[in-house]
């Protein structure tokens, strides 16, 4: 493992339960900082169960887990993960503004530091004017940006998120991804991105891993060479084809071949291929 390591997995194994299902086994991967990598497979290949051993949310069996030269509990402890799930979890009883700035609450940081700091990241997410609205008057859009702005309140130089766009209509989530795209550039932090779309892990991605179902294996990784800052052109351009099929062609060799596809994938691989 290197000095320049955010996330070191060695040999890392998840059984639930004796004799259960072997969710993970022997994955070996390193997470380099201000990377961008998708985890890619077929719903139940163990792509939570991964982001969640990452983030000291469960134990793997066996293998290591380092975080910033540390173990996953101590990273946790340190508060170095921002963590975004499906569903926005946002307390309705709280405004945005109070729901943003929570963690900064529980870190003890007084009420004008804390103020500040939820200007700065309502601006971030494009949500200033919304302070103090309630999360249930808000699209399923807004309440995904803040929990965006939540998780990234703190600066965490890691964040896991769980197919935070999954619920998400396609037009939503085209523009939340280039949303992501900008605070991730302008934050600076590594994130660890899980998704079961293959167009939306090659579009987000610098490095795309691919994982195969039962037991849950990595069995390819697809480096994403398009250049940065990515636009609503990158998913036209000839490149982004082949990366697609690429990342289809090594779901289909580790037996993972369902992942979802977009709409327009066949069409845009056809161009690709056709040379038209
Ligand atoms: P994915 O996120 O790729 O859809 P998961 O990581 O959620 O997959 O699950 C991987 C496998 O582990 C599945 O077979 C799932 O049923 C099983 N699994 C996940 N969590 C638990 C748990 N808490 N107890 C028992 N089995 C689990
Ligand atoms: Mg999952």
């Amino acid at each position: 493992m290197s000095a320049q390591t955010v996330v070191s997995l060695g040999g890392v194994s998840k059984e639930f339960g004796k004799g259960g299902v072997v969710a993970l086994q022997d994955v070996d991967l390193e997470i380099g900082p201000g990377e961008f990598v998708s985890l890619i497979g077929p719903s139940g290949c163990g792509k939570s169960t991964l982001l969640r051993i990452v983030g000291d949310l469960i134990q793997p069996s066996t293998g290591n887990v380092v975080v910033n030269g540390k173990s996953a509990h101590q990273a946790r402890v340190d508060r170095d993960y921002g963590i975004v799930f499906q569903d926005a979890v946002l307390f309705d009883w709280r405004t945005v503004a109070r729901n943003i700035g929570l963690p900064l609450e529980l870190a003890g940081w007084n009420r004008e530091k804390r103020r500040g700091r939820v200007q700065e990241m309502l601006e971030l997410v494009e949500l200033t004017g919304f302070e103090s609205h309630h999360p249930w008057q808000l699209s399923g859009g807004m309440q995904q940006r803040v929990s965006i702005a939540r998780a990234l309140s703190f600066d965490p130089p890691l964040l896991l998120m769980d197919e935070p766009f999954g619920a998400l209509d396609e037009m939503t989530r085209e523009r939340l991804n280039l949303e992501l795209l900008r605070i991730w550039q302008a934050s600076g932090s590594t994130v660890v991105f899980v998704t079961h779309s293959i167009s939306e892990a090659v579009f987000l991605s610098t490095r795309v891993v691919v994982m195969s179902p039962r037991p849950g294996r990595i069995t390819g990784i697809v480096d994403v060479d398009l250049p940065q800052p990515r636009s609503f052109r990158t998913r036209e351009e000839p490149r982004f084809a082949e990366l697609v099929r690429d990342v289809r062609r090594a779901l289909r060799r580790g037996g993972g071949f369902e992942a979802e596809e977009d709409d327009h994938e066949e069409e845009r691989l056809i161009v690709a291929e056709e040379g038209l």
